[in-house]
């Protein structure tokens, strides 16, 4: 049988729309998705075909995806219009037009190597292998993590790099962000590293305790930057390896700048009633069965850490799936209950400065 040109798929699809067959044309104009990709017309198409054949919950997510496409569209149409108006005013420093970073036109995205449908490769088994033996009891109760789509499988990027990744596109798109921002990544990712290499940040630094090849030997509970340097970091999983996160996290505040932000990130256990810590344990199997990990000192809970945060004087601001959208949260192959972590240092003359015990 030979396969339906995508124009023949679309007139077939539209002729049962006309006739009144709306779960023919929805089966169709499925079929039309998955060899094109998901578009916000055809999201939108199906709703009502969804809607007229009565099935309601299905109408009303399709309709929902239709018109989160069409914003995230708008909003990178404005970006792009913006960066071009620049560039032809001849402004320096416009940055390079975004590349479309919608992610959900296929089943699998990773913005940091661009492979679309190339799927993901699970946690290695190590991870539950450990946790078995030494009796570690909230594996898999992560609330990031996505164990069966972990690494990317075109580069290897772990989840929540493709969360950053992310994010950081949308965050240079909007503004939010500016290329000649001094940058901080501290315990730099390997991939992320590069990748943030690539986006033409003119200020990107790196900073670690122990790793070679970063561009500073850092103690995060002794920084060895000036008050308010930074405008910008990423600190993603090392406050769980620190003697004093409280201290850690005074430390980012102090060189963070007023208004400056950051990605802070920790491995946050749902379920867990209150943060675990005990950086006086030693033994690696002690730490497995208590932290999860061999190098770990605490294992948190939510309520817990956005707690530390908040006594750090930094505002919070969480974004998951609400903010992302379902499908691309599916694309990217994240959990449904992952949270980004942005935090923010105040403006000077905000009220909210650091809370003293
Ligand atoms: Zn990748």
């Amino acid at each position: 049988m030979t396969e339906l040109s995508v124009s023949g798929l679309k007139a077939l699809a539209y002729e049962q729309f006309e006739q009144g067959h709306f779960a023919e044309a929805a089966e169709l104009l499925e079929v039309l998705e998955s060899r094109i990709g998901q578009q916000a017309s055809l999201s939108n198409d199906l709703a009502v075909a969804y809607y007229r054949k009565g099935e309601h919950e299905r109408a009303l997510a399709r309709f929902r995806e239709a018109a989160e496409l069409q914003m995230q569209a708008a909003s990178l149409l404005t970006a792009n219009l913006t960066d071009m108006l620049e560039g032809m005013l001849g402004r320096a420093g416009a940055p390079a037009l975004p590349v479309n970073p919608l992610p959900h036109l296929s089943t699998s995205f990773c913005p940091l190597c661009q492979a679309s449908d190339a799927g993901f490769s699970p946690l290695p088994g190590f991870y539950r292998e450990n946790a078995e033996r030494y009796g570690f009891r909230y594996f898999g109760q992560g609330e990031m993590t996505a164990q069966r789509t972990y690494f990317c499988a075109g580069c290897g990027a772990s989840d929540r790099e493709r969360l950053y990744a992310y994010w950081l596109v949308l965050a240079l798109a909007r503004k939010q962000l500016s290329r000649d921002a001094a940058v901080m990544h501290f315990a730099p990712e390997p991939g992320l590293s590069r990748w943030l290499r690539r986006q033409g940040f003119r200020h990107y630094q790196t900073a670690d305790y122990a790793m070679a090849g970063v561009d500073y030997r850092a103690d995060l509970m002794d920084l060895p930057f000036d008050d308010a340097s930074l405008d910008f970091f990423i600190c993603s999983h090392v406050l769980e390896h620190v003697r004093d996160d409280r201290q850690a996290l005074a430390e980012l505040f102090r060189v963070l700048r007023p208004g400056g932000a950051g990605i802070l990130m920790v491995p946050v256990i749902l379920g867990l009633e209150a943060i675990d810590e005990d950086p006086d344990v030693t033994d690696e199997g002690e730490r497995w069965r208590r932290f999860g990990q061999g190098d770990h000192v605490r294992l948190y809970n939510r309520a817990g850490y956005i707690e530390r945060i908040g006594q750090a004087g930094f505002e919070l601001t969480l974004l998951g799936q609400d903010y992302f959208g379902a499908c691309t949260f599916e694309s990217l192959g994240l959990k449904p209950e992952s949270l980004l972590y942005i935090v923010r240092r105040p403006d000077e003359g905000d009220h909210t400065g650091p809370e003293h015990a």
